[in-house]
């Protein structure tokens, strides 16, 4: 699905490399984390999925990002939304309409999805994510879990095979994180939508992934199973401390 092949970059004003010689990939299905500390790396490796990295960013990139076969370095964002749907941290900066429907349209109509198709999809996404209830609703009047979903609904429906998630719940209250990974979550299981999450809070994601990637901030990324990854991690959560323990 993704194809991640001898990656470098580094931002224009960057000292060093915060990518080097990545080589990963991900298969159609998969739930991958992506884990390690601030700084490590994560969100700049999110970018490079869906080609904000180089074409917004700019800076030195090197090695080849494949995305369902389109290579990032000759599709930006836009050439690659169909595919790669992406969620960033801030729940209200992301939405660009004033009210819920109008927002999930808002992605299919940039990519030019037939009036039929939208209106059925606009129905699938309110469904999945159980937004039918506030589909009226002003934006700015939503939780920030409810606004989270909102933006995730809006890349959804554009059916993207692949979601790419940096940081979602980290302006979230812990209730409100639950229910937005419990829904994506969902999404991997019943639609096989292959999903990259960014996330620093173990204790909220770790349970729900297949496969950890680790950036421990020298540039490199280490894969490895969720197990191994809560085992390693200097501040594992304490149901992962408690289980170490008693082996
Ligand atoms: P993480 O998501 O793991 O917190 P980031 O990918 O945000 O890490 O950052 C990795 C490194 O790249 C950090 O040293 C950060 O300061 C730097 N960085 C991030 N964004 C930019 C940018 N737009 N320009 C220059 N440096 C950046």
């Amino acid at each position: 699905m993704i194809r991640i092949e001898s990656v470098r970059y580094r931002y224009p004003d960057g000292e060093r490399h915060v990518l080097s010689d990545i080589t990963e990939a991900l298969r159609p299905g998969e739930f991958v984390l992506l884990a390690g500390p601030s700084g490590a790396g994560k969100s700049t490796l999110a970018r490079c999925l869906n080609g904000l990295v180089p074409h917004f960013y700019g800076g030195e990139f090197g090695g080849r990002v494949l995305v369902a076969g389109r290579d990032t370095r000759a599709h930006p964002p836009r050439a690659l939304a169909d595919v790669v749907g992406m969620v960033f941290q801030d729940p209200e900066g992301q939405l660009t309409s004033s009210v819920v429907e109008d927002e999930i349209v808002s992605g299919m109509e940039n990519l030019g999805v037939p009036r039929d198709a939208m209106r059925r999809r606009l129905e699938e996404a309110l469904d999945l994510l159980g937004l039918a209830a506030l589909r009226g609703r002003r934006v700015d009047t939503l939780s920030g879990g409810e606004q989270q979903k909102v933006a995730i609904a809006t890349v959804l429906a554009v059916h993207p095979s692949v979601l790419v998630l940096d940081e979602p719940t980290s302006q979230l209250d812990p209730l409100a994180a639950e229910d937005v990974l419990t829904a994506v979550r969902r999404l991997n299981e019943d639609l096989g939508l292959s999903v990259v999450l960014s996330e620093h809070r173990l204790d909220r994601a770790g349970h729900l992934a297949d496969r950890g990637l680790l950036m421990k901030g020298d540039g490199a990324v280490a894969s490895l199973p969720v197990r191994r990854l809560l085992a390693t991690v200097p501040y594992p959560p304490p149901l992962a401390a408690l289980a170490a323990r008693v082996g």
